[in-house]
């Protein structure tokens, strides 16, 4: 019945693949073809001078396609396929110990939610939260709104990653997975890497869905 019911809903707001459009069954963000073009994790770190970071998949169709219709498209119901790239990560990238990190995310600057209207990757680690009972804690804010990453050269991204981002609470486990949404210069999760590492936090990963090429 209830199958029935979406099919027959589908008639009338039909749904398309986020990345090439073709008409998909009610439910489902990614076409067969689109889903197979993404074949993570990737299997190795990338540097980012003093840290190397994971991420699931390259900043390229149909990840991008997802994350940008997700952060700019109010797509809010595509974190929870965010939400499950991040799921398979944490268990290639940490196995069983995964539930020994507290998770702590990029905040998203002042400006961004104002214009989004919500914390991408707060959002997405709720989600998470939904499947498996990560710690995550709200450890950075951003201390002055700069302007969204997105619309930034990377002269003016560096620039702007400077002193951005200050700690909301002085006391950090020892073990923290950083993340965010994508890593592009890596100038973001870089100062907020070195914020929780000069907070005493010893063992730090930084994890990451997308990556630029
Ligand atoms: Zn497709």
């Amino acid at each position: 019945m209830v199958v029935k019911l979406i099919e027959f809903a589908g008639q009338f707001f039909p749904n398309n693949c986020i990345s090439c459009g073709k008409r998909l069954s009610p439910r489902r963000f990614l076409c067969d073809s689109c889903e197979a073009l993404i074949k993570g994790p990737i299997p190795y770190e990338i540097s980012l001078g003093k840290f190397s970071a994971r991420s699931y998949w390259w900043y390229e169709p149909p990840v991008s396609d997802v994350i940008k219709a997700y952060k700019f498209a109010k797509r809010w119901r595509l974190s929870k396929l965010i939400a499950n790239w991040l799921l398979y990560l944490l268990d290639y990238s940490l196995h069983s110990e995964s539930s020994d990190y507290a998770i702590v995310s990029v905040p998203t600057t002042l400006r961004a939610l104002r214009e989004r209207g919500f914390d991408s990757n707060g959002l997405v680690l709720r989600q998470l939260r939904k499947i498996v009972d990560y710690r995550v804690i709200d450890a950075i804010t951003v201390a002055k709104s700069g302007l969204p990453q997105s619309s930034l050269s990377k002269e003016e991204r560096k620039a702007a990653a400077v002193g951005k981002f200050t700690l909301r609470t002085e006391r950090l486990p020892e073990k923290i997975i950083l993340f965010d949404d994508v890593i592009t210069t890596g100038s973001t999760i870089t100062s907020c890497a070195n914020l929780l590492k000069s907070a005493g936090v010893k063992d730090l990963k930084i994890l990451s869905i997308a990556r630029t090429k």
